[in-house]
C-alpha cells in the first residue's frame, strides 16, 4: 500500500483503499470506478466509485425529496448552525488526516493544504454564526397593509468543483448552502474527490439529514453535465475554467435556473515607486507561486514602476530561484506538483509560445526534475520578461507557476495595463500612499484588491468576479442571498373589505 508508506501522519484514513459515492445518506457504490492518484509520485491512492447518469437521477431525486419533504429547510435556524459547528468540530478533529489526504490527491505542499483545511474548517463555522443574522426584512407600504420580505432556500443545487482546491471550493459551496436549507449535489473533480467525499461522509455524521447533501464523482461531461441540464435541478454553483462556464450557462438557461459562475482569472499586482519593495517582493512571491500557481486569482502579471525595476526584479528573481520544490509533505516546501502530466504540458506549452514570440525567460522554463519524485509531475518557478499584451502568455490564464512582468511608467499606465484583460477576479497594489491605494482600488474592474496584502480570501471577504471572471460571490454573508429567493408577502389588516373593482 503505497500510500500508508508515504503518510506521515500514519492516520485512518490512508489505510483506505476505496471511496463511495453519497447518495441519500448512504454510501452507493456503482458498475464503475476510477482511480485517484497523487500528481507529486505519480502513484496510485484509491479507486472511487464514478457516477453514472442513473446515479446522478438517483442523487437528484434523493435531493429534491429530502427538499420538498424533509424536515432540514424547515428546521429552526439553531439547528442548522448547530450542526454545521459539529460539521466543522468533526474536521477539527479530523484535520491531519484532511490535511494529508488534500496533500496525496493534490499534490500541494503541507502549508498549503493546512491553511486551506482549516479554512474549510473556519467557513462552516463562519456560516453557522452568519446564518443566525440572515433574514429578510419588513417594507414601508401603506397603512392597513404590510409587507414582510422572507428569505427561503432556493432548493435543490447542483454544485460543481474544480480540483484546485478541493475541500475548500467544497466547503465554499456546502457551508452556505445547508445553512440555508437548500438540498445539494456536488460534483468534486475526478483529479481530487477524496477529501469533499470524507467532507460529505462527516456531514451526515454530524447529522445533516439523508439526501440534503449528496456526493457524485465523475466525468463533467457526463454527470456534470447531467446536473446542469436537468429540470428537477434550481440552481447551479460553479467553480472553474471560463470556457465551461460559459457552456454551463447557456445549457442552465433552458430551465432558467440561478447560476454563480466563478472562473479563471489573469490577475494583475502592481508595484508603485513608492511601495515597500521588500514586502511587495514576499508578497508578490506569494501571489503567484502559492499553490504552484494553481489558483484562479493567482497574480499572474506583474507590472513594476519603472523606476524601481531593477532593484525588485533583482530581488524577485534571486528569491524565485529559491523557492523549494518536492517532498509535499516536508514543512520547508514552498511549493508543490502540478496536478496531471496534461497541465505540465499546457503550461510548458504557454512558456514556449512566450519564447516564440520573443519574451526572455529570466529564470525556470522548463519541467523540473526532483529527486525522489521523477514519476511526479514538476514545473520549475518561472519569471518571463519583455512581454506586451498581445501574447497569449499575457492574456490567457495559464494555472501554473509561471508570472510574466511588465515595467510601467505612471499610475493611470498602470491601471490602464491592469484592466486590459478579458477577466477580472483579484488584483493586488503595492504602495505606501493611502490616497493612491484608494484611488487606484476604485479603478480597478476587479471582484477583489488588495492591498500590501498577499491574502485573497478570509471566512467573510467576499470572493468572485467581474468581466468574464464570472458572477456571484462566495464566502461571505451576501452569498445566503444567492442560496435563497426573496418571498415578499403582502397582507392587509384593515377593517373595511377591499372591493377594488367598486362592485
Ligand atoms: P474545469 O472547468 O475543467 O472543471 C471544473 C469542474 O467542472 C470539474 O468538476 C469538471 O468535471 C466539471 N465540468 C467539466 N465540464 C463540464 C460540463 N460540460 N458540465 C458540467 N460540469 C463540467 O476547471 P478545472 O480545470 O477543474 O479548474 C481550473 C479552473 O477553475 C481555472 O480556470 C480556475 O481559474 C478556475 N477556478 C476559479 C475559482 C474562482 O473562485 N473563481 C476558484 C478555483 C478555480
Ligand atoms: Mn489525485
Amino acid at each position: 500500500m503505497t500510500q500508508v508508506k508515504e503518510a506521515r501522519f500514519e492516520t485512518l484514513e490512508m489505510k483506505r483503499q476505496h471511496y463511495s459515492m453519497i447518495i441519500n445518506g448512504e454510501r452507493v457504490d456503482g458498475a464503475e470506478t476510477f482511480t485517484t492518484y497523487n500528481p507529486a509520485t505519480g502513484e496510485k491512492i484509491a479507486t472511487v466509485a464514478k457516477a453514472t447518469i442513473e446515479d446522478a437521477e438517483k442523487a437528484i431525486l434523493a435531493a429534491r425529496q429530502s427538499f420538498d419533504y424533509g424536515k432540514w429547510k424547515k428546521s429552526p435556524i439553531n439547528k442548522r448552525s448547530r450542526v454545521l459547528n459539529k460539521i466543522a468540530g468533526i474536521m477539527r478533529a479530523r484535520f491531519n488526516e484532511l490535511v494529508e489526504l488534500e496533500i496525496l490527491d493534490s499534490g500541494k505542499s503541507l502549508s498549503a493544504a493546512q491553511g486551506q483545511v482549516m479554512q474549510a474548517i473556519e467557513d462552516f463555522e463562519f456560516y453557522a454564526g452568519a446564518i443566525v443574522g440572515h433574514r429578510g426584512n419588513v417594507n414601508n407600504v401603506p397603512g392597513q397593509f404590510q409587507n414582510v420580505a422572507e428569505k427561503e432556500p432556493v432548493g435543490v443545487c447542483a454544485q460543481i468543483i474544480p480540483w484546485n482546491y478541493p475541500l475548500m471550493m467544497a466547503a465554499w459551496k456546502i457551508a452556505p448552502a445547508i445553512a440555508t436549507g437548500c438540498s445539494i449535489v456536488v460534483k468534486p473533480a475526478t483529479l481530487t474527490p477524496l477529501t469533499a467525499i470524507v467532507l460529505g461522509e462527516i456531514c451526515i455524521e454530524a447529522g445533516v439529514p439523508e439526501g440534503v447533501v449528496n456526493i457524485l464523482p465523475g466525468a463533467g461531461s457526463s454527470v456534470g453535465n447531467y446536473l446542469v441540464e436537468h429540470e428537477k435541478v434550481d440552481k447551479v454553483a460553479f467553480t472553474g475554467s471560463t470556457p465551461i462556464g460559459k457552456n454551463i450557462m447557456e445549457k442552465a438557461s433552458q430551465t432558467l435556473k440561478r447560476v454563480t459562475l466563478e472562473l479563471g482569472g489573469k490577475s494583475p499586482n502592481i508595484v508603485f515607486e513608492d511601495a515597500d519593495i521588500d514586502a511587495a517582493v514576499d508578497g508578490s512571491l506569494f501571489g503567484i507561486f502559492y499553490n504552484t500557481g494553481q489558483s484562479c486569482e493567482a497574480r499572474s502579471r506583474l507590472y513594476i514602476h519603472e523606476s524601481i525595476y531593477e532593484t525588485f526584479m533583482e530581488k524577485f528573481v534571486e528569491k524565485t530561484k529559491k523557492l523549494q520544490l518536492g517532498d509535499p509533505f516536508n514543512k520547508t516546501t514552498h511549493i508543490g506538483a502540478v496536478i496531471s502530466e496534461e497541465q505540465l504540458k499546457v503550461i510548458d506549452g504557454y512558456v514556449q509560445s512566450a519564447k516564440e514570440e520573443g519574451a526572455t525567460i529570466v529564470t525556470g522554463g522548463k519541467v523540473a526534475e526532483i529527486e525522489g519524485f521523477e514519476a511526479g509531475y514538476w514545473y520549475e518557478p518561472t519569471v518571463i520578461t519583455n512581454v506586451h499584451h498581445d501574447m497569449k502568455v499575457v492574456k490567457e490564464e495559464i494555472f501554473g507557476p509561471v508570472v510574466v512582468v511588465m515595467p510601467f511608467k505612471d499610475e493611470k499606465e498602470a491601471v490602464k495595463l491592469a484592466n486590459d484583460s478579458e477577466y477580472g477576479l483579484g488584483s493586488a497594489l503595492w504602495t505606501k500612499d493611502y490616497a493612491r491605494a484608494t484611488r487606484v482600488s476604485k479603478q480597478i474592474e476587479a471582484g477583489i484588491v488588495m492591498v500590501n496584502c498577499p491574502f485573497s480570501a478570509f471566512p467573510g471577504t467576499p470572493f468572485g468576479g467581474y468581466k468574464q471572471s464570472g458572477f456571484g460571490r462566495e464566502l461571505c454573508i451576501e452569498t445566503l442571498d444567492l442560496y435563497t429567493e426573496t418571498k415578499s408577502i403582502i397582507s392587509y389588516f384593515g377593517s373595511r373589505p377591499l372591493n377594488p373593482f367598486g362592485l
